[in-house]
């Protein structure tokens, strides 16, 4: 252990560590780049949103057949533009759901009155390929299916390659929010087919919070003029606007995307999604191992869990509670994060963001310490 855990751990800029599913903790080069002020139409800053652009299509191989489109707001506002922009008015939306964030699609739907239907299963479980094989059978109605890659409510990994099979066999088309796991898990469109994959600067791509963007296959994206109910939220304009002008249509976020533009730069050098879902998954199976060690345990068996974020049952040692336990963390420099889960009384420890093996091990020693100091003996659940 290192003596900075003795006192209060904190990141190169001084901050808390963000164990959160996002924002996260960024490098101090990322933060540096926000000290400048760009002009929307400066020649500067044009090129390095081009350069962000690129960047974001050869990460999913999609340089021949996708464009990205870059939009203002958190990552949502860019899952609702992906839905409104794509799937027509007089289409049908099947949604794989097994978290908030499925959930969360359906209520979009909701909102711009799109036909739409769940397929519904437990937080701790994937989804399924062979149900959605025989709904798609069936309902010949539905013309698009969308599916999440990380569900980050849980942390459970979603099969989207073989959704992405499924989906194809049928002749849909795929909408997947791979928000959480963009940048660490592959999405690589050379090897499984889908129409658009919606994802944020905030998360695995360790930027700053405030763009989502969307990479969607060009000739699925010529199709959807007039499709989009909203004006800010319309991708198919955004697009247009963006190729002919080099402008976006309304105030870009100008800091974001040159920091976006240095993390991407950092992304690249540790070796792209190889090297960025390695350190993940390492940092995962330490934070893992380490809270078993204490007599925690994961919701999820190792095998559906992404190397995103971990969900730890909750103890039932009357002496563990949550917010003092949360509070006593944040007291010695670690941000962790409360449980979304409706099944069982949980709380979340992120895994992504600009830290290391040895970030997440001096953060054990730390909860380590923090539950002797409230007298908590038994980190097990109740027996299930
Ligand atoms: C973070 C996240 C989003 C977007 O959330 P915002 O708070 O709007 O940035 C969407 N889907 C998933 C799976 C996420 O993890």
């Amino acid at each position: 252990m290192s003596d900075k855990t003795s006192a209060v751990a904190a990141s190169p800029s001084g901050d808390p560590w963000l164990l959160t599913p996002g924002p996260l903790t960024t490098s101090v080069a990322t933060k540096e780049a926000m000290l400048h002020d760009f002009g929307s139409r400066d020649k500067k800053f044009i090129e390095i949103n081009r350069r962000v652009r690129s960047s974001l299509l050869s990460i999913i191989n999609g340089q021949d057949d996708f464009v990205c489109v870059p939009l203002q707001g958190s990552g949502t506002f860019s899952v609702e533009a992906m839905l409104g922009t794509l799937v027509p008015q007089d289409g049908k939306l099947l949604i794989l759901v097994n978290g908030a964030y499925g959930h969360r699609m359906a209520k979009i739907c909701s909102y711009y009155g799109r036909a739409h239907d769940v397929m519904e299963y437990p937080e701790d479980q994937p989804v399924s390929i062979s149900d959605l094989d025989a709904r798609l059978n069936e309902d010949k109605a539905v013309t698009h299916v969308a599916v999440i890659h990380c569900e980050t409510t849980s942390g459970v990994l979603n099969p989207i390659a073989g959704v992405a099979e499924v989906v194809e066999k049928h002749g849909r088309s795929l909408l997947i929010d791979s928000m959480s796991a963009f940048g660490a898990l592959p999405v690589d469109a050379s090897k499984i087919r889908y129409d658009a994959v919606a994802a944020s600067s905030n998360k695995c791509l360790e930027g700053v919070p405030g763009m989502g963007f969307v990479l969607i296959r060009r000739t699925a994206l010529e199709k959807s003029k007039g499709n989009a109910p909203s004006l800010v939220l319309d991708l198919y304009d955004q697009w247009v606007q963006m190729e002919k002008t080099d402008q976006w249509r309304f105030t870009p976020p100008t800091h974001c995307i040159v920091a976006f533009e240095q993390a991407i730069r950092e992304y690249e050098a540790e070796g792209g999604v190889d090297g960025r879902g390695g350190r993940y998954a390492s940092n995962c199976k330490i934070l893992v191992d380490g809270m078993r060690a204490l007599g925690f345990e994961t919701l999820l068996p190792d095998h559906l869990q992404a190397p995103i974020i971990v969900t730890f049952h909750k103890p039932t040692d009357p002496k563990f509670d949550f917010q003092n336990f949360y509070d006593r963390l944040a007291e010695r420099g670690y941000l962790i994060y409360p449980g979304k889960l409706t099944v069982a009384d949980s709380f979340r420890v992120g895994c992504i963001g600009r830290m290391g093996n040895d970030d997440i091990r001096d953060a054990l020693v730390v909860i380590k310490e923090t539950l002797s100091e409230m007298g908590v003996e038994n980190c097990a659940p109740a027996a299930a």
